[in-house]
């Protein structure tokens, strides 16, 4: 009896200190996405509310913490560097989903609303965009080359997975927030792609030369253009709106490379029954690697040396080679 009254608050000390080292290794810091989410008039209004009772159903803050608990360390550690992320009412007027400003997320109110509002299901799925969706329409004119993506989201909104959206521009703006630290950055007005950026410029390699117009042909209608697609397949460029901005491109091949490696969560764009663009194959081509090695040595910064860091801010200042990321233990 006396020896178990010994071993019992032994045995504790152990499981909590167990438990203790298993939820220390579980996140990398603690994002408290509660404190940080809350609603205003629009992006520059002074004030920001709590969120109303009215949000639960959409369940942001448990999608937050999802999204968080499965992503790589370095995307954890930038949750924590956002201070605010802001819901805002007016924003949506002129096409964007939100952006991020210093270290802040703004979110248009409905879009959230349209992306969050999951199935009950919550198990990750294969994120397929296929055609048609709007067969009649006739020749329009786009007016950013985001358009063309957020066309494909709207296509087929719930059969396509509104979490690989929500997820999607989460990781995309969080991108831009890690993109723009000096810390790891050492070009951070100009974004880790520029140097990749006026080399595509140099060679002629632009969004031109993807083929694309600012006058498409009806995207979801029989006279797509899905050489357009294959064409991007083969391109060094993430998105046709990546095309647009090197911190674009970047912010648009990083969320996709998270998504595909850490969730498991492909994206394809298809049209009857023909694959025209297959995320997961594109990262295979060797147009991409240069890119995609600079996304993953950011991802794999908190394991880096300060020598392999420097390193590769080095090159990245002098345009220099591609960095080794299997350099990286
Ligand atoms: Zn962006």
């Amino acid at each position: 009896m006396s020896t178990w009254r010994l071993i019992f608050p032994i045995l504790i000390g152990f499981i909590i200190s167990f438990l203790a080292q298993a939820v220390a290794l579980a996140a990398a810091c603690d994002p408290k996405f509660e404190d940080k989410l809350c609603v205003a008039e629009h992006a520059y209004a002074r004030a920001c509310k709590p969120l109303p009772d009215s949000y639960q159903h959409f369940r942001i803050e448990e999608q937050l913490y999802d999204l968080f608990q499965l992503s790589p360390e370095m995307v954890q550690l930038g949750f924590c560097r956002v201070e605010e992320l802001r819901i805002v009412r007016k924003w949506g007027e002129n096409s964007h989903s939100g952006f991020a400003l210093g270290r802040q997320i703004v979110i248009d109110r409905t879009f959230l609303f349209e992306v969050a509002d999951m199935p009950g299901d919550r198990a990750f799925r294969r994120v397929v965009f296929s055609f048609p969706g709007y067969t009649d329409r006739p020749m329009r004119m786009l007016r950013d080359f985001h358009e063309i993506e957020k066309r494909l989201f709207q296509a087929k909104p719930y059969v396509a997975g509104s979490s690989y959206e929500f997820k999607h521009f989460m990781l995309h703006e969080l991108a831009h927030l890690v993109d723009f630290n000096f810390e790891n950055n050492p070009q951070p007005n100009s974004g880790y792609f520029a140097c990749e950026f006026a080399a595509q410029i140099l060679h002629g390699k632009t969004e031109q030369a993807l083929g694309y117009s600012s006058v498409f042909p009806e995207q979801f209608g029989h006279n797509v253009d899905s050489a357009i697609y294959k064409r991007l397949a083969d391109s060094s460029i993430s998105s046709f709106y990546g095309a647009s901005w090197p911190t674009e491109d970047f912010a648009e091949l990083f969320a996709d490379y998270v998504l595909l490696e850490h969730f498991g969560i492909n994206y394809t764009i298809e049209k009857d029954g023909e694959v025209l663009f297959d995320r997961a194959k594109q990262f295979e081509n060797e147009n991409i690697q240069n890119k995609l090695a600079i996304v993953k040595t950011v991802l794999a910064w908190p394991q880096m040396t300060d020598v392999e860091r420097h390193a590769f801010m080095d090159d990245r200042t002098h345009c220099r080679g591609i960095f080794e990321p299997t350099l990286v233990q």
